[in-house]
Protein backbone atom coordinates (compact mmCIF):
# COMPACT_ATOMS: atom_id res chain seq x y z
CA UNK A 1 0.00 0.00 0.00
CA UNK A 2 0.75 3.80 -0.83
CA UNK A 3 0.86 6.96 1.65
CA UNK A 4 -2.37 7.99 0.23
CA UNK A 5 -4.23 4.37 1.13
CA UNK A 6 -3.24 5.25 4.83
CA UNK A 7 -6.46 7.52 4.72
CA UNK A 8 -6.40 9.23 7.89
CA UNK A 9 -4.50 6.85 9.60
CA UNK A 10 -1.04 8.60 8.36
CA UNK A 11 0.37 11.56 10.50
CA UNK A 12 3.38 11.50 8.15
CA UNK A 13 6.02 10.43 5.79
CA UNK A 14 9.60 10.29 6.99
CA UNK A 15 11.15 8.30 4.14
CA UNK A 16 9.83 7.95 0.73
CA UNK A 17 9.96 4.48 -0.82
CA UNK A 18 12.52 5.45 -3.52
CA UNK A 19 14.53 7.38 -0.28
CA UNK A 20 14.75 3.88 1.09
CA UNK A 21 15.88 2.15 -2.07
CA UNK A 22 18.39 4.64 -2.76
CA UNK A 23 20.19 4.63 0.63
CA UNK A 24 19.75 0.18 0.49
CA UNK A 25 21.42 0.49 -2.94
CA UNK A 26 24.76 2.56 -1.16
CA UNK A 27 24.48 0.16 1.81
CA UNK A 28 24.56 -3.11 -0.64
CA UNK A 29 27.68 -1.22 -2.12
CA UNK A 30 29.79 -0.80 0.83
CA UNK A 31 28.85 -4.13 2.15
CA UNK A 32 29.99 -5.68 -0.92
CA UNK A 33 33.38 -3.74 -0.71
CA UNK A 34 33.74 -4.88 2.68
CA UNK A 35 33.12 -8.58 2.58
CA UNK A 36 35.17 -8.99 -0.89
CA UNK A 37 36.71 -12.40 -1.01
CA UNK A 38 34.59 -13.83 1.82
CA UNK A 39 31.32 -15.90 2.23
CA UNK A 40 28.35 -13.11 3.81
CA UNK A 41 25.57 -14.82 5.48
CA UNK A 42 22.61 -12.77 6.16
CA UNK A 43 20.38 -13.22 9.12
CA UNK A 44 16.99 -11.40 9.30
CA UNK A 45 14.89 -10.94 12.59
CA UNK A 46 11.53 -11.57 11.48
CA UNK A 47 8.84 -10.64 10.56
CA UNK A 48 9.89 -7.07 10.56
CA UNK A 49 13.50 -7.02 8.41
CA UNK A 50 11.35 -8.97 5.88
CA UNK A 51 10.94 -5.76 3.07
CA UNK A 52 14.83 -4.87 4.16
CA UNK A 53 16.74 -8.45 3.36
CA UNK A 54 14.40 -8.47 0.16
CA UNK A 55 15.84 -5.38 -1.18
CA UNK A 56 18.78 -4.90 0.17
CA UNK A 57 19.84 -8.75 -1.00
CA UNK A 58 18.72 -8.14 -4.34
CA UNK A 59 20.97 -4.82 -4.68
CA UNK A 60 24.08 -6.96 -3.81
CA UNK A 61 25.43 -7.26 -7.16
CA UNK A 62 26.24 -11.30 -6.37
CA UNK A 63 24.57 -14.82 -4.58
CA UNK A 64 24.56 -14.93 -0.80
CA UNK A 65 22.27 -17.25 1.55
CA UNK A 66 20.33 -15.45 4.28
CA UNK A 67 18.65 -17.45 7.41
CA UNK A 68 16.07 -16.11 9.72
CA UNK A 69 15.55 -15.85 13.46
CA UNK A 70 12.40 -14.99 14.80
CA UNK A 71 12.02 -13.76 18.67
CA UNK A 72 10.02 -12.30 21.33
CA UNK A 73 11.19 -9.65 23.15
CA UNK A 74 9.42 -9.07 26.64
CA UNK A 75 8.29 -5.48 27.46
CA UNK A 76 4.94 -3.70 28.38
CA UNK A 77 3.18 -1.83 24.61
CA UNK A 78 5.86 -0.23 22.24
CA UNK A 79 8.89 -0.49 24.58
CA UNK A 80 11.43 -3.94 25.08
CA UNK A 81 13.07 -5.17 28.35
CA UNK A 82 16.09 -6.94 26.61
CA UNK A 83 14.91 -10.05 28.30
CA UNK A 84 14.29 -12.42 25.00
CA UNK A 85 13.33 -15.76 23.63
CA UNK A 86 13.88 -17.23 20.70
CA UNK A 87 11.09 -18.65 18.63
CA UNK A 88 12.22 -19.57 15.67
CA UNK A 89 16.21 -20.58 15.63
CA UNK A 90 18.66 -20.27 12.33
CA UNK A 91 18.78 -23.28 10.43
CA UNK A 92 22.38 -22.95 9.45
CA UNK A 93 25.37 -23.66 12.07
CA UNK A 94 27.21 -20.20 11.93
CA UNK A 95 30.76 -21.63 13.35
CA UNK A 96 33.47 -20.19 11.00
CA UNK A 97 31.24 -17.84 9.12
CA UNK A 98 30.95 -13.98 8.56
CA UNK A 99 27.26 -13.28 10.03
CA UNK A 100 25.61 -10.05 8.87
CA UNK A 101 22.64 -9.46 11.32
CA UNK A 102 19.72 -7.62 9.16
CA UNK A 103 17.41 -5.48 10.91
CA UNK A 104 14.39 -2.98 10.61
CA UNK A 105 15.11 -1.16 13.23
CA UNK A 106 17.39 -0.43 16.38
CA UNK A 107 15.27 1.66 19.03
CA UNK A 108 16.91 1.08 22.73
CA UNK A 109 18.97 -1.58 20.90
CA UNK A 110 18.23 -4.07 24.18
CA UNK A 111 17.09 -7.15 21.81
CA UNK A 112 19.75 -6.76 19.44
CA UNK A 113 22.70 -6.87 21.75
CA UNK A 114 21.10 -10.18 22.98
CA UNK A 115 21.33 -11.34 19.60
CA UNK A 116 24.56 -10.87 18.56
CA UNK A 117 25.38 -11.86 22.16
CA UNK A 118 24.16 -15.33 21.30
CA UNK A 119 25.42 -15.55 17.69
CA UNK A 120 28.71 -14.57 18.71
CA UNK A 121 28.83 -17.82 21.31
CA UNK A 122 28.32 -19.82 18.41
CA UNK A 123 31.56 -18.88 17.56
CA UNK A 124 31.32 -17.23 13.83
CA UNK A 125 33.99 -15.59 12.31
CA UNK A 126 32.48 -12.20 12.56
CA UNK A 127 29.25 -10.70 13.44
CA UNK A 128 27.99 -7.26 11.98
CA UNK A 129 25.02 -5.35 12.07
CA UNK A 130 23.09 -3.38 9.31
CA UNK A 131 20.28 -1.62 10.07
CA UNK A 132 17.92 0.52 8.02
CA UNK A 133 16.50 2.22 11.11
CA UNK A 134 18.29 3.64 14.41
CA UNK A 135 16.24 5.58 16.97
CA UNK A 136 18.57 7.99 19.38
CA UNK A 137 17.99 6.05 21.84
CA UNK A 138 20.13 3.90 21.49
CA UNK A 139 23.21 5.76 22.09
CA UNK A 140 22.77 4.90 25.87
CA UNK A 141 23.56 1.04 24.68
CA UNK A 142 27.32 -0.02 24.41
CA UNK A 143 26.20 -1.44 20.69
CA UNK A 144 28.33 -1.21 17.46
CA UNK A 145 26.14 -1.12 14.31
CA UNK A 146 28.79 -0.85 11.01
CA UNK A 147 25.85 0.12 8.37
CA UNK A 148 22.81 2.33 9.10
CA UNK A 149 20.20 3.13 6.33
CA UNK A 150 18.42 6.39 8.59
CA UNK A 151 18.81 7.68 12.16
CA UNK A 152 15.15 8.93 12.68
CA UNK A 153 13.47 11.06 15.43
CA UNK A 154 12.40 9.42 18.72
CA UNK A 155 9.29 8.57 17.37
CA UNK A 156 7.03 5.03 16.35
CA UNK A 157 6.98 4.67 13.23
CA UNK A 158 5.71 1.97 10.57
CA UNK A 159 5.53 0.57 6.76
CA UNK A 160 8.38 -1.03 4.97
CA UNK A 161 8.15 -4.15 7.21
CA UNK A 162 7.50 -2.35 10.92
CA UNK A 163 4.02 -3.04 12.11
CA UNK A 164 1.67 -1.54 14.63
CA UNK A 165 -0.48 -3.91 16.22
CA UNK A 166 0.92 -6.08 12.82
CA UNK A 167 -0.80 -3.49 10.43
CA UNK A 168 1.08 -1.17 8.28
CA UNK A 169 4.10 -3.92 7.58
CA UNK A 170 2.78 -3.49 3.59
CA UNK A 171 2.89 0.59 3.18
CA UNK A 172 5.61 0.83 0.95
CA UNK A 173 6.95 4.18 2.65
CA UNK A 174 8.17 4.61 6.42
CA UNK A 175 5.73 6.89 8.31
CA UNK A 176 4.34 8.38 12.07
CA UNK A 177 0.48 7.45 12.78
CA UNK A 178 -2.03 9.69 13.60
CA UNK A 179 -2.99 9.92 17.11
CA UNK A 180 -6.40 8.37 16.71
CA UNK A 181 -5.06 5.05 15.66
CA UNK A 182 -4.10 4.86 19.29
CA UNK A 183 -6.51 5.86 20.55
P1 LIG B 1 14.83 -2.43 20.86
O1 LIG B 1 15.19 -3.66 21.64
O2 LIG B 1 15.94 -1.93 19.99
O3 LIG B 1 14.26 -1.34 21.75
O4 LIG B 1 13.59 -2.84 19.97
C1 LIG B 1 13.71 -3.21 18.67
C2 LIG B 1 12.39 -3.72 18.15
O5 LIG B 1 11.29 -2.93 18.66
C3 LIG B 1 12.32 -3.58 16.65
O6 LIG B 1 12.85 -4.71 15.98
C4 LIG B 1 10.84 -3.38 16.42
O7 LIG B 1 10.19 -4.63 16.37
C5 LIG B 1 10.38 -2.64 17.66
N1 LIG B 1 10.36 -1.18 17.44
C6 LIG B 1 11.19 -0.26 17.99
N2 LIG B 1 10.87 0.98 17.55
C7 LIG B 1 9.83 0.84 16.70
C8 LIG B 1 9.07 1.76 15.90
O8 LIG B 1 9.24 2.98 15.87
N3 LIG B 1 8.06 1.22 15.15
C9 LIG B 1 7.80 -0.11 15.13
N4 LIG B 1 6.78 -0.51 14.36
N5 LIG B 1 8.49 -1.01 15.87
C10 LIG B 1 9.51 -0.54 16.64
MG1 LIG C 1 13.34 -5.88 14.09
MG1 LIG D 1 6.38 -4.95 16.00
Amino acid sequence: MDAADMGADLKEVLLTEEQILGRLQELAEQIWADYAGKDVLLVGVLKGAVMVMADLMRALPGSVPMDWMAVSSYGSGTKSSGVVRILKDLDTDIGGRHVLIVEDIIDSGLTLSWIRANLESRHPASVEICTLLRKPEVAKVDIDVRYVGFDIPNEFVVGYGLDYDERYRNLRCVGTLAPAVYA
